[in-house]
């Protein structure tokens, strides 16, 4: 029997320790000046918190160089997601997304009425010609994760904008980017240079990831100023706490500790990766990740259904998605390097078992 995962909850009932690697966040914790700004909102807990997030916009921006006042923020990027369908989506619309994609996207697109409209893979990455073909006179959206969550693939700058070039000017192009912290190559981020110049792309970004801040839901997005209007006008008043914002501006002003956390990262997923394909020949597969996390498929006699209980028997919980039809992989998300060495002895164990 498998028990659910108790929030804040490192030991099972027997006193085991538990290595959570499956919600895709930092293994490393979080910047110690986040942690200190946190604190320090405890002095004005009977405030409301500034609701035009002035503090978040001019941090990210600076750090970015964008506009703050193009800048949206949410309770979690997650909020911003549903904000882009409760404002451009609705009934008799249509709204696009990949097959193996994140799950926000089917849930906000159900919210507000309109018909998911499911992109087909192109082993596991983001076919842009499989999206384009599903453009119709009805679509009003088409989300992309860049990173994509739950293959970790990445589509090149150049992918993207040729994605956009052929999409209509009425259609809103949403490049999620909750891992593009992670990306080894600067140049090329897949989506915030697009945002600067085009009037129908909106990128969202966290402080849930790389920041180390899932608790705290930071989101923000950049989009044209009109998008950005649009959004704000659903929004609720106070969507993003005070410690939550002070928290955020020192995260983004940490750069050292992103980096350090990117470091890490890239290190222990090529690790992992190269482990995996160790394993080649009992038919388990690492798909090239540039996120913090990686897909393993199996494809031979032990399955991901076996594999996942087995591994949260040995005390690693990771993510299976038989709910969206990837019921032979496993999403595990990078850990500490003790994490790691430990979740990839433990799948090498159950495939000698057998
Ligand atoms: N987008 C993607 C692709 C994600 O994987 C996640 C979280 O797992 C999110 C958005 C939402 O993150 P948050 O709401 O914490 O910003």
């Amino acid at each position: 029997d498998i028990a659910p995962y108790v929030p804040g909850r490192s030991t099972t009932d027997d006193g085991r320790k538990v290595a959570k690697l499956s919600s895709n966040e930092n293994p490393l914790g979080t910047s110690p000046a986040a942690r200190a700004a946190f604190a320090s909102a405890a002095d004005s807990l009977e405030r409301y918190p500034d609701a035009s997030g002035a503090i978040v916009r001019e941090a990210i921006a600076a750090r970015f160089d964008l506009d703050p006042a193009r800048i949206i923020y949410g309770n979690g990027s997650d909020e911003i997601l549903h904000l882009a369908a409760g404002a451009f989506a609705g009934p008799g619309d249509e709204v696009i997304f990949v097959r193996y994609g994140f799950a926000v996207y089917e849930i906000a697109t159900r919210r507000v009425g309109a018909t998911p409209v499911i992109a087909p893979d192109r082993d596991y990455a983001t076919d842009v010609d499989a999206i384009l073909a599903c453009v119709t006179d009805r679509t009003r959206i088409v989300y992309v994760a860049n990173p994509n969550n739950p293959t970790g693939t990445f589509a090149p700058a150049a992918e993207i904008a040729r994605l956009h070039a052929a999409l209509p000017g009425n259609v809103l192009l949403v490049l999620d980017q909750a891992y593009a912290e992670y990306l080894a190559d600067r140049d090329d981020d897949g989506g915030m240079e697009l945002a600067k110049t085009a009037s129908n792309v909106l990128v969202t970004r966290t402080f849930s990831k790389i920041h180390g801040l899932a608790a705290e839901r930071i989101g923000w997005g950049y989009a044209h100023a009109d998008i950005v209007q649009a959004l704000h006008r659903i929004r609720l008043p106070f969507n993003i706490t005070i410690g939550g914002q002070r928290a955020a501006v020192a995260a983004v002003e940490d750069r050292a500790f992103v980096e350090h956390t990117r470091a890490h990262n890239a290190e222990w997923r090529a690790w992992f990766a190269a482990e995996i394909a160790r394993l080649g020949n009992a038919g388990l597969r690492a798909i090239p990740s540039e996120a913090n996390f990686v897909l393993v498929v199996f494809e031979g006699a032990l399955t991901a259904e076996v594999a996942y209980k087995g591994l949260m028997d040995a005390g690693y919980i990771v993510r299976w998605l038989p709910g969206q039809g990837l019921a032979q992989g496993l999403r595990i998300t990078i850990g500490t390097e003790e994490e790691t060495r430990g979740v990839a002895a433990a799948l090498r164990d159950l495939v000698e078992r057998g």
